[in-house]
């Protein structure tokens, strides 16, 4: 196998997603925790839709969520039953497959309710959905005040039940955040006034990873974490409470090394020059791995324990390393570009030298990295 890999820690998993439902059965007394829905949409963030979602339902953990059918369709086609949120709306040419695979999609408008209650019609099927609320995220969901008739017409739809009633936070992952529990506020507010109208809600949601940390009250029935679940905060600001392990270890190997003379030039464009008698390694990954080009002379990776600095322009395939005049490291050595190891880069610090977030670096490595589990 190409030495250049994701390797998923599986163990880190399980480890964060105990941690955290020990965390929101916190709240109550008699330490019952809220409803627990895995976010595996994007490939489980990199780590695998299917493999994820196996440890999270066998370590109790009630929904999965995903952002496309052809996700489900993955999970459903290896076996996976239980109830699987979908976070995304979607063209009506999939609502058929929505209702065969039994997902809870997440609905926002009149036209898109109809359109599924007859699709799910055509395909004999009572389609479970949640109505989606935007109380401030700016995307997916109905205004507040559209709640109820939105409500009143799934319960009016022959072939759709009303499962859940949700919404979604843009701030969550910073402290102390008034807005975001103003949120959970208007949320509670169209629960209770769908209640009054005799109308059950279902389900009741909201929080991802930034609200499951820090704001108990927006729990309701059901949490969504995803970020937190791959070891990772949502973001630099909050406090950190919780001891969270990184899952994904993008790892390769040098395969080449070579003693150069002091200004040397190295790689594309030839930004780098040796400041000194040195070796050169030569890494068999590169941005056709999802390893970004941003890191081109300014990231670091770790071998056998010691950073070392990412020389020159990372090319699609390979990258190069400098590993001093006397190394100590040679061919055959694992390189790690990012991971759980504390010594080494991880997917945080990879994000802020790229100008990007944690997430995008674990749903970074590309189709040809094989996933290595453990
Ligand atoms: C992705 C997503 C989540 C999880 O968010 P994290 O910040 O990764 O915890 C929760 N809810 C919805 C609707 C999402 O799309």
């Amino acid at each position: 196998m190409r030495p250049t890999q994701a390797v998923i820690h599986l163990d880190n998993l399980r480890h964060n997603i105990t941690t955290l439902m020990e965390h929101t059965a916190s709240r109550s007394a008699n330490r019952r925790r809220p409803l627990f829905c895995v976010a595996v949409k994007a490939d489980g963030y990199g780590h695998g839709v299917c493999e994820v979602a196996e440890i999270a339902l066998e370590l109790g953990a009630e929904y999965l969520g995903v952002a496309a059918v052809s996700e489900a369709t993955k999970l459903r086609s290896q076996g996976v039953g239980g109830p699987i949120l979908l976070y995304s709306l979607t063209d009506p040419a999939e609502f058929a497959t929505i209702a065969e695979l039994d997902l809870a999609p997440f609905v926002a408008d009149s036209e898109y309710i109809a359109k599924l209650d007859r699709a799910a019609a055509d395909c004999r099927r009572v389609v479970g959905v949640h109505l989606k609320v935007d109380t401030g995220m700016g995307r997916v969901g109905c205004r507040p005040e559209e709640a109820r008739d939105l409500a009143s017409q799934i319960l009016a739809c022959g072939h759709l039940r009303l499962d859940g009633v949700c919404t979604h936070f843009p701030v969550a992952d910073t402290p102390n955040s008034s807005f975001t529990r103003r949120q959970a506020e208007r949320l509670a507010e169209v629960a209770a006034e769908l209640r009054a109208a005799g109308i059950n809600p279902g389900i009741v949601h909201a929080a991802n990873s930034g609200a499951v940390i820090e704001y108990p009250e927006t729990w309701f029935d059901m949490v969504r974490p995803g970020i937190s679940v791959y070891g990772y905060y949502p973001s630099g600001d909050q406090e950190r409470p919780l001891e969270l392990k990184p899952v994904m270890e993008f790892r390769s190997q040098i395969v080449f090394t070579k003693r150069v003379p002091k200004g040397t030039g190295i790689s594309y464009g030839l930004s780098y020059h040796t400041e000194k008698d040195t070796v050169i390694a030569t890494v068999p990954a590169g941005y056709g791995d999802g390893f970004n080009r941003l890191l081109s002379n300014r990231g670091e990776v770790l071998i056998r324990g010691t950073r070392y600095p990412i020389v020159g322009r990372v090319c699609m395939d390979q990258f190069m390393v400098d590993i001093g005049p006397e190394p100590e490291v040679q061919t055959g050595d694992t390189v790690t570009l990012f991971g759980p190891d504390q010594d080494g880069p991880d997917a945080e610090e990879i994000a802020n030298l790229t100008g990007t977030i944690p997430y995008e670096v674990t749903c970074s490595p590309t189709a040809r990295v094989p996933r290595v589990y453990r």
